[in-house]
């Protein structure tokens, strides 16, 4: 566990063996959360852009798979009531 303390202006920096653990760069965006008294930090390309699910870093497009099936059967259903 690696400590840093909140400055004036309630800022911390993120440890540099955290940052390179989770690769974040600078202008990397995180989202923060609070569970059950602890903050939590996760790089935002790594959840789902709707639900919020874990999605593995590196996906070319920010939706879990739950969400892109749920989106392809609306889109099925939208098509099937047009023929
Ligand atoms: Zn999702």
């Amino acid at each position: 566990m690696t400590r840093s303390l909140l400055d004036k202006l309630d800022r911390i920096v993120i440890p540099k063996d955290i940052c390179k653990a989770l690769s974040l760069a600078p202008g990397s965006p995180v989202l923060f959360s609070v569970e059950n008294g602890r903050v939590i930090i996760t790089p935002e390309d790594t959840v789902c852009a709707v639900c919020g699910a874990q999605i593995p870093k590196g996906k070319s497009i920010r939706l879990c798979n739950g969400c892109i099936e749920q989106v392809a059967q609306i889109h099925r259903a939208e098509v099937a009531a047009v023929i």
